[in-house]
């Protein structure tokens, strides 16, 4: 994580309390959207943060510790007790003997049952600041799971504040369609913004994604990239990149393509994160 922080090294305890496939049956993805309720109110969480679930350890280790970023920090729903993930199941094949094996806090978070108890350190990372101003731009680029901190922001401007004013374009990657996560037929929670008049969602994919190529999120940009470029020009936008790991150097060949230069492209980058406008988790 680029930016991260740990606040504290105390451990919390949360319950689940609703755990939801959020990728269709045929999607070769399995990905949920966990709800816990916290045992301490006092531990406080935003968008952008993660927190160090201590998932049980394997070969005499006690804990097997990995970060989450917070899909919504604080639900309305149980007045600010509750916080949810969206984890995918993660397994990998050993390079030694070819055999795959199930990553181990990922599939204990998509196996938790309801009323299991999880432990986790936290928060970890800088929150994403929201702006000021109500008319100033919000620009998210993102992919997979990176897409819980944006749904975060997109519910906190639009529902707690009510409105937003300024631009709110969302870039996301997902290696399908059906692996769009809270933009598909197993949950719609994103779709409802469209009719937001300053939201916009672009979507990417890969063109062959049996072959694992790229997701074209570079494309989506380049696609508009007259928008994109003086929104990162204006003084007052925010820009937010989550979850893109493998995606970042396209991103920044992009960026340089749009900004005319590699000179023009660091200089803008370097004046949002100068004013503290660059947010930024890579994993
Ligand atoms: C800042 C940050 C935020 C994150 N946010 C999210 C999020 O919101 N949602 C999400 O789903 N994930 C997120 N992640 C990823 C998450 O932290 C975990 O890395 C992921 O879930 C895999 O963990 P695991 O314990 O399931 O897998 P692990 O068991 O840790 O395995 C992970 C990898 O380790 C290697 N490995 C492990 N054991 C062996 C072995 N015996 N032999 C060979 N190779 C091995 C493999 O390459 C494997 O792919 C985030 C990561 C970071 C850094």
């Amino acid at each position: 994580m680029s930016t991260a922080q740990e606040s504290a090294t105390q451990l919390y305890s949360a319950t689940l309390v609703r755990s939801q496939r959020i990728t269709p049956p045929d999607s070769s993805e399995e990905v949920r959207h966990l709800v816990f309720q916290r045992g301490d109110l006092s531990i406080q969480c935003q968008a952008g943060q993660c927190i160090r679930v201590m998932a049980p350890g394997q070969h005499g280790n006690k804990h097997h510790p990995r970060l989450y970023l917070v899909a919504d920090p604080d639900s309305d729903s149980a007045g600010g007790a509750e916080f949810a993930l969206c984890v995918r199941r993660h397994d990998y094949i050993d390079d030694f003997n070819g055999e795959r094996y199930p990553g181990v806090a990922s599939n204990y978070l998509c196996d938790l049952k309801v009323g299991d108890r999880i432990e986790f350190a936290g928060p970890v990372g800088y929150p994403f600041a929201v702006p000021a101003s109500r008319q100033a731009g919000i620009l998210m680029i993102g992919m997979g799971t990176g897409i819980a901190p944006f749904r975060a922001l997109i519910r906190h401007i639009y529902e707690k504040l009510g409105s937003w004013e300024g631009k709110v374009r969302l870039y996301y990657g997902a290696r399908t369609g059906l692996d769009m996560l809270y933009m598909n037929d197993e949950n719609k929670d994103l779709a409802q913004y469209v009719y937001q008049p300053t939201f916009k969602a672009f979507q990417a994919i890969s063109p062959r994604p049996v072959f694992d190529a790229p997701v074209e999120l570079d494309k989506a940009l380049e696609r508009n990239a007259a928008e994109v470029w003086e929104m990162m020009r204006a003084p007052d936008t925010h820009v937010y990149l989550a979850g893109v790991g493998a995606l970042q150097p396209r991103i920044e060949q992009a960026m340089i393509g749009i900004a005319g230069s590699l000179d023009a492209w660091r200089q803008a980058r370097e004046t949002l994160r100068q004013d503290g406008r660059w947010h930024e988790v890579v994993y």
